[in-house]
């Protein structure tokens, strides 16, 4: 087989962590009991395992067991926080607040929402990518009931101030849901400290399987009410019913606990990856930043081109670096990036962009190549346009 493509797609996903699978693998063939089930040892075991998993993951982000609820992933957590607060809450108001630059799992469902009678604000960003806390403040209203804003952004990979949002949110007596899908295990994150709700996670961009993923439920000061959107059986306290999939939960588990033990020594790591592929770009003409370098993500550079054509850019990537661009990530669409456009960037500098997402097992001889390639193929595609 031909050498594969260097992977700098870290924010799409990310491969399992050879000590994720193994943590994994005794729950598919032996202890493949249902963990509901309470009358044999099967049942015991997968319980047991799913308890332990439950338990390192409250601790993890500061909260109790009991405030996990198992879902396939960031994408469902989403949609169970905004439709399960708006179906509990709608008698006391109809009002959400979001942001224009939040994932496609938090704006589609406040677009159905808008669809059965809620009214939804989307409050821009500035120019880097950041809420105003300004904006925020004023537009919430005697009939808000929820605020969502995402923790890090999943294309240009800027943090939000959310203990900021929390304050807001918490003395003006509105609830706060944060998407920290790109977040968690890169910075610290503390439901307590920083006032949120409920918080959405998901294991494959962190090392961990697909299709399992954590909404956070606050139990107390103040107690979330939250509609389930999936009825059945009532596992989980009855807010997402369905058979636990113990091994996907025990990989979550591994994956968060081995990616918040490396965080510190990982982010500084991930930094000076980062600043060496900034630093190739950089003197080049023409090559925008694309949020915010310091406030943000560090695995995360991404940077729009001028004078080139995005399809034209990718193709020529394609073989040797595995990366995105700032299209639409469905396939079917190639609709500039929402987020880029958000940021002012013209249509033509939003497809003309690209995004790295560096990983836990790149190298800094992937990062010189894949810069390299980059820049031959940017002055390659120039020189063609003159
Ligand atoms: C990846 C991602 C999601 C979707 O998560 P899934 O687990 O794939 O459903 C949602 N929000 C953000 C910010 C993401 O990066």
């Amino acid at each position: 087989m031909s050498q594969r493509p260097i992977y700098l797609d870290a924010h799409a996903t990310t491969p399992v962590d050879q000590r994720v699978l193994d943590a994994m693998l005794p729950y598919f063939t032996e202890s493949f009991g249902n963990p509901a089930t309470n009358t044999h040892v099967y049942g015991w075991e997968a319980s047991a395992a799913v308890k332990n998993a439950r338990e390192v993951i409250a601790s993890i982000i500061n909260a109790t067991p009991e405030e996990i609820v198992f879902t396939s992933g960031a994408t469902e957590a989403n949609n169970l926080a905004i439709k399960g607060v708006a179906e509990a809450y709608f008698n006391q108001g109809k009002h959400i607040i979001t942001v224009v630059t939040e994932h496609r799992a938090v704006l589609d469902p406040c677009a159905y929402l808008e669809t059965l009678g809620f009214e939804v604000t989307y409050l821009t960003v500035t120019s880097d990518g950041l809420l105003d806390l300004q904006q925020l403040e004023k537009a919430i209203r005697e009939d808000t009931i929820l605020v969502s804003v995402m923790a890090a952004n999943n294309e240009i990979g800027v943090l939000q101030p959310l203990a900021e949002i929390g304050a807001i949110c918490h003395s003006r007596g509105v609830l706060f849901h944060t998407d920290a899908a790109q977040a968690i295990a890169k910075v610290p994150l503390d439901v307590a400290g920083m006032h949120i709700d409920l918080m959405s996670l998901t294991a494959h961009k962190i090392y961990g399987p697909k299709g399992i993923g954590v909404l956070y439920v606050r139990r107390r000061d103040p107690r979330v009410k939250l509609a389930s959107q999936i009825q059945g059986g009532g596992q989980e306290r009855g807010r997402r019913s369905g058979t636990l999939y113990t091994p996907q939960i025990v990989g979550f588990a591994k994956a968060l606990e081995i990616g918040v033990e490396s965080m510190e020594s990982e982010s500084e790591r991930m930094l000076q990856l980062k600043k060496q592929l900034w630093s190739m770009f950089e003197p080049l003409e023409g090559i925008y930043l694309n949020g915010n370098f310091d406030n943000s993500l560090h695995n995360n550079l991404n940077i729009s081109i001028e004078g080139v054509n995005g399809s034209a850019l990718l193709l020529g990537l394609q073989s040797i670096v595995a990366v995105s661009s700032g299209s639409a990530c469905s396939s079917e669409s190639t609709a500039p990036s929402h987020v880029l456009t958000a940021l002012g960037r013209s249509e033509k500098l939003a497809h003309a962009s690209l995004r790295f997402g560096i990983g836990r097992f790149n190298t800094t001889e992937e990062i010189k190549i894949a810069g390299e390639i980059a820049i031959a193929t940017i002055n390659s595609l120039r020189q063609a346009n003159n």
